[in-house]
């Protein structure tokens, strides 16, 4: 459909619906979906989260989403054609859940590594940001379906995230803050921006003047504006404002409160028309509003079901969710054929701007097939950052030819590793004589972290565990044993399919009961897990309370631990051998008193049971719902028993001293890195850097993993040989792992935020408000500017940093000496591979000006490219510095400001890293014409 025939098909659409018709469009239908209007051939548009996977209006382990590596991971491959080929990715997840609007990328920066949502975001650089976003919302919306920027603006922390007020000089605003969202609208042409929580100077971002200056008079975005969900707190200010979309409905502060303001001439008729015109336009784009003239193919989403057609005014919240619809199978649009990882199979060159080309097909909807388990298994590895390497103990070469050589990936087994309870004995058996041994030690070897907590969390088909990663492409001669040696969390994990059978059919898994105030069943079924999830669930609809109950068998003698997690009153019951025991009757308080954190990370209780081996215990978990809110969030937590901690510890020491090479894998969780709360400090949980230690020592060839989203500290990083850092990588993690350890495939990430050696080392640390303000003091100067202007100690690892599997010698740079100001400048930059292995580098262009009249970061990323090449191989590539590279905010009290150049001598500095920058030029602008 071209630009022209969209406006064409939503005037038309405009003109069929009166004012109430056209308020009804600005307030969710439900918890994710909008209103259909069938008269004008306007379907319901579904939106979900997020920026690691489509969730689908389901957060249901049946119904299972792609688990992508997290933002920080994919900012850190620095490769936007691969982005591009993972936002595709995203755009066939949303088709097959009937999903028509992604709510992400989150393109808000890492300003202070505290930040819980630290793992969701993509980098401290806005240019890095804006590149690594743009290329996402491009792969989205070439799959026809709409990417939505997020959080505008200044959301770089969660502590009193709807209240607090951020302070943000303009210039720092404008250069720093804005930049992402700018590239965004401008360069991507992103379908919708969503408005966050929190305020920037005094005005809550849904009625904040940004919404129109820049966003909409500046930039031109022609989209729409959705608010943060339950962000909107007010009628005129709020749609008068630049928002053009209250989530979620279909309660909330417009519907009939709007109408009444425009009749009260409150609220121009003409500004609810210009809203609902963006909301058709964005239906126009996605195929959720058909040409009923046309009998052409359906459009690429496939058709989301339609909630009854009941009033928006007053339509009780429960009504109207009771009316959200089942999601059914894939849209079938299109041709079967099914692309390769490279995306080949797409419709080759979708526009940049406007109108891509319908998707061919639909690789990747299945999140366990071989399309999006290639991909994803590409872009876990690409984004792994190799921090250390003494000696080239990476990559494990010796290791693997005692392998049967390259397999073609984890096909099986799928489940995650043992599970912390199930522990080597000490001394962790003999070795197999003849065949090597290696051991994948730590938390998160036997419990590892796919993807960080809060809305950005997806239920993915499977997620491979780094030992079973290495056993899958080792194959039989090579031995992965697996220790925990410091639990990550002291409460039990939930129940899984491996531990627990449904005591109705016997099958694994558990059984869940709606029940309603009278005990009466409403509905029951059979669940995968021990995590459950249900927003906005229909489900829940009549029901007080819902019911868990699993079987789990004793197979060892001993204390047993079983628990709950959760906000609200629960009963935990254990029946064994005919013996009803009630474990826990009460109320779980949600941390701090915190609703959303409640629901987020929900409190959590457990206690020990006696058992003999060989007993089967009924373990029945009752949770009652809040009246009239269709959201429940608990867990059913069983383990077998761990041995003491100093055991624990012992084996996983001896374990990796029997073995020829020791992976640790340590990290943070779901919990610790989560929406809703920030950090409080960043070292990595308690016991696990002295874990690091002990197996350091008893092993010379140690290999760390840091298996976390965001900066944690890592006392002993010179103390060992090799430190990989995997991040969350998503649903592939050890297959990903595997192929970067074994050294099939490159560690090519690079860092995109500063690691730093101590937290009170960095220049920006602190997220917490001061009377309701957060104080951007730092200004322009976030991330390494803030590092590099100042002297004081060096970060751990800085920004742009990592090593890859080969040498590079930065050769030449070809810029040149003059250029007129307000263009684009084109650079040259020639490497070399001076190593003995094919590899990448990431070649990072600077800029800096030390005599400007303004204040300037001590330098700033400009321009950046991917160099690959083999061995001894010199390769040249082009670094494009755009003009507004150069450019400052010009801050004018009596005007709104503007863009400006200084003429003038800019130095270029470029290298590997922010602090190896071997090649230097300059280059003179000349003055505006
Ligand atoms: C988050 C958004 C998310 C929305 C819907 C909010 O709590 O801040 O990022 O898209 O929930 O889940």
């Amino acid at each position: 459909m071209t630009e022209s025939t969209t406006e064409k098909l939503v005037v038309e659409a405009l003109a069929g619906l009166d004012l109430a018709g056209r308020v009804r469009l600005l307030t969710g239908a439900t918890f994710w979906r909008l209103w259909p209007a069938p008269e004008i051939g306007l379907e319901a548009m579904v939106l979900s989260d997020g920026p690691a996977g489509v969730r689908g209006e389901r957060a249901d382990e049946r119904e299972p989403s792609a688990s992508l590596p997290c933002p920080s991971a994919l900012a850190a491959t620095w490769d936007e054609g691969l982005l591009r080929r993972v936002g595709r990715l995203l755009a066939a997840q949303a088709r097959a859940k009937g999903v028509h609007v992604v709510l992400g990328p989150t393109v808000n920066l890492h300003r202070s590594p505290l930040s819980g949502r630290h793992f969701e975001c993509l980098s401290e650089d806005p240019l890095l940001t804006a590149r690594a976003g743009g290329a996402l919302v491009l792969g989205i919306q070439d799959g026809r379906v709409a990417a939505t920027v997020k959080h505008y603006v200044a959301n770089e922390s969660e502590t009193d995230r709807f209240t607090l007020d951020a302070r943000v000089g303009e210039r720092a605003l404008r250069e720093v803050y804005l930049a992402p969202f700018e590239s965004l609208v401008t360069d991507a042409g992103a379908w919708a921006v969503m408005a966050a929580y929190n305020s920037v100077a005094g005005a809550t971002m849904t009625e904040n003047p940004l919404l129109r200056d820049p966003l909409k008079d500046r930039w031109g975005f022609d989209g729409v504006v959705v608010s943060d969900w339950f962000a909107t707190r007010s009628t005129v200010p709020s749609a008068l404002s630049g928002l053009d979309l209250v989530m979620p409905g279909p309660l909330g502060p417009w519907g009939p409160a709007l109408l009444a303001a425009v009749s009260a001439g409150e609220v121009p008729a003409d500004v609810v028309e210009d809203k609902a015109r963006r909301v058709l336009r964005l239906a126009a784009r996605v195929g959720a509003l058909v040409d009923r003239a046309s009998t052409g193919p359906r459009p690429a989403v496939r058709s989301a079901a339609t909630p009854a057609e009941t009033s928006s005014a007053a339509t009780p919240a429960v009504a109207g969710l009771a009316a959200v619809g089942t999601p059914a199978g894939h849209s079938g649009v299109g041709s079967a054929a099914v692309a390769g990882p490279s995306g080949a199979g797409l419709v080759a060159a979708a526009a940049v701007r406007g109108e891509p080309a319908r998707p061919a097909d639909d690789a990747g909807a299945d999140p366990a097939g071989p399309y999006a388990r290639a991909l994803l298994r590409e872009a876990a590895a690409a984004g792994m950052v190799l921090l250390r390497n003494e000696g080239g103990l990476l990559p494990l070469d010796d290791i693997a030819s005692a392998g049967h050589g390259p397999s073609s990936g984890p096909e099986t087994p799928l489940a995650q590793d043992a599970s912390p309870g199930q522990e080597v004995p000490a001394g962790g058996g003999a070795a197999t004589p003849g065949r090597r041994r290696i051991a994948v030690i730590g938390p998160n070897a036997t419990l590892p972290r796919g993807q960080g907590g809060g809305s950005a969390t997806v239920f993915p088909p499977h997620l491979v565990g780094p030992a079973d990663g290495l056993r899958a492409a080792l194959g039989a001669d090579v031995d992965v044993v697996t220790a925990t040696g410091v639990r990550a969390e002291p409460w039990p994990a939930p129940l899984t399919v491996e531990n627990s059978r449904d005591p109705v059919t016997g099958e694994p898994g558990l059984r869940l009961r709606f029940l309603d105030e009278h005990g009466g069943e409403r509905h029951t079924e059979r669940r995968l897990s021990g995590r459950l999830l249900f927003m906005d669930s229909p489900a829940l609809d009549g029901c007080a309370w819902i019911e868990a109950t699993a079987l789990v068998r004793a197979d060892v003698t001993g204390r047993h631990p079983f628990g709950l997690a959760g906000m609200g009153p629960f009963e935990l019951r254990v029946t064994v051998d005919g013996v009803d025991t009630v474990l826990f009757d009460g109320q779980l308080e949600p941390p701090d008193g915190d609703f959303v954190a409640g629901f987020l990370r929900p409190s959590v209780w457990w206690d020990g049971v006696e058992l003999t081996a060989g007993q089967e215990v009924l373990v029945t978990l009752r949770h009652g719902l809040m009246a009239g809110i269709p959201m429940a969030s608990f867990g059913l937590l069983a383990e077998r028993p761990s041995p003491p901690p100093a055991e624990q510890l012992a084996a996983a020491v001896e374990l990796a001293a029997s073995a020829h090479t020791a992976v640790v894998v340590v990290g943070t969780s779901e919990r610790a890195e989560s929406e809703g709360v920030d950090r409080t400090d960043l070292g990595l949980p308690a016991g696990q850097d002295d874990l690091v230690r002990r197996v350091a020592a008893a092993n010379p060839r140690t290999v760390v993993v840091v298996n976390a989203g965001a900066p944690v500290l890592l006392p002993w990083r010179d103390e060992v040989p090799a430190v990989l850092l995997s991040w969350f990588p998503g649903q592939e993690f050890g297959a990903a792992l595997a192929d970067v350890l074994l050294g099939r495939a490159e560690p090519a990430g690079r860092l995109p935020t500063t690691w730093p050696t101590r937290a009170e080392d960095c220049p920006v640390l602190s997220v917490a408000p001061v009377e309701g303000a957060l104080d951007y003091a730092e200004g322009i100067h976030v991330g390494y500017r803030g590092w590099a202007r100042r002297a004081g100690p060096a970060p751990a690892y800085p920004f742009g940093h990592g090593l890859g599997y080969t040498t590079w010698s930065y050769e030449s740079i070809d810029a040149p000496d003059a250029a007129p100001s307000g263009e684009p400048v084109q650079v040259a930059v020639t490497v070399r591979n001076t190593g003995a292995r094919a590899g990448r580098t990431v070649v990072q262009l600077y800029l800096s000006r030390p005599d400007s009249a303004v204040e300037r970061p001590a330098r700033w990323l400009a321009g950046f490219a991917t160099a690959d090449a083999g061995p001894g191989q010199a390769v040249t590539v082009p670094v494009r510095v755009a003009a507004r590279a150069f450019a400052h905010w010009q801050v004018d009290p009596t005007d709104s400001g503007g863009w400006v150049t200084e003429p003038g001598t800019y130095e270029l500095a470029v290298g590997p890293s922010s602090v190896t920058l071997p090649l230097r030029a300059a280059v003179v602008l000349t003055a505006d014409a």
